[in-house]
């Protein structure tokens, strides 16, 4: 039996073995796991660059340099969370539908068992599959979104979902908690000054990426401010950071935040109850030395210590 921690890099070097999430072991679960950590390979949601479909391979090598000790909020995330790779989804490159109800299913099995889910993908539209599957255990659920896009635009070509439209498709499914959503990053252009409308008539809170680099700390206090009353959902599209840090990615769009603010902001939802997280949009091939994956790995992490860290508050003692 596994004890869902990385190997120990004194016993098997980091660069060593065959790769997998934080160098956890392969577990297909969800049973005898606090989290299970699964791969959605598939960029067919794409309007722009795609290559998404290989974000899961690129974070597996990358994370080999994550760690689990996290100075702040001062927790081994292992500790307190019994952590696993779960594998890739089966996702069929060109059959959208289909590979929506294949990641609903496996995000479904996963919540069902009480485990909370962590998806890598792959483009954002994969994020609705995730949605539909969490909501149906866990019904509607508050977001903290980063991202330069809203997500909420409509169809294009004719099609409906994208990667452009799933958080509108997520409120009009009634999947999410509108007025518990917050979304961090955005920034223009835009195509029409009513790009923003569905998000604002919904009532989201918007965050330019402007606004967190001139009040950081107003921004980590509105995140703080989020009331913990339900389940909520964590969703990393990387293209929210800059593209001087973050250039593997489909739709890079300039005056991103920096990686150090993306890892502060995902650090201060610590307090909501997090049911499932993502980290979507990586795509390796239009990446430059890896350093979109490695970025996209330690916002896994990052997001896992979070969720950790509201365990071991709630449980003083590691199990
Ligand atoms: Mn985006
Ligand atoms: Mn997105």
């Amino acid at each position: 039996m596994s004890d869902f921690r990385p190997v120990s890099p004194r016993v098997v070097p980091r660069f060593a073995g065959v790769s997998t999430f934080l160098r956890l072991p392969l577990h297909a679960g969800p049973d005898d796991v606090d989290c299970l950590i699964v791969g959605a390979p598939f960029d067919g949601g794409t309007s722009f660059r795609p290559g998404a479909r290989f974000g899961p391979r690129g974070v597996r090598e990358a994370s080999a340099l994550t760690r689990g000790y996290h100075p702040d909020p001062g927790v081994d995330l292992f500790a307190h969370l019994r952590c696993a790779d779960g594998g890739d989804v089966l996702c069929v490159p060109m059959d959208l539908p289909r590979t929506l109800d294949h990641l609903a299913a496996r995000a479904h099995e996963i919540a069902a068992a009480g485990a909370v889910t962590a998806f890598v993908g792959g483009d954002h539209t994969c994020t609705l599959g995730v949605l539909r599957g969490i909501a149906r255990v866990h019904g509607p659920l508050g977001l903290v979104h980063f991202d330069a896009h809203s997500d909420t635009y409509g169809p294009a070509w004719g099609c409906d979902p994208h990667h452009g439209t799933v958080f509108r498709n997520a409120v009009e499914e009634g999947l999410l908690r509108p007025r518990d959503v917050i979304q961090i990053g955005l920034r223009g252009p835009y195509s029409t000054a009513d790009d923003l409308a569905f998000a604002r008539d919904a009532g989201f809170a918007l965050v330019s990426a402007e606004e967190v680099h001139r009040d950081l700390d107003g921004v980590l206090a509105r995140i703080r401010a989020m009331p913990a009353t339900g389940p909520y959902y964590l969703s990393f599209d990387v293209d929210a950071v800059d593209p001087s840090m973050a250039p593997g990615t489909g739709t890079p769009v300039p005056g991103g935040i920096f990686s150090w603010q993306a890892l502060a902001l995902v650090r201060a939802t610590r307090h909501l109850p997090v049911v499932g997280c993502d980290v979507m949009e990586v795509s390796p091939g239009l990446d430059l030395n890896g350093i979109t994956s490695l970025l996209a790995a330690n916002v896994l992490a990052e997001s896992l210590a979070a969720i950790a860290a509201r365990r071991a508050s709630a449980t003083p003692s590691p199990r």
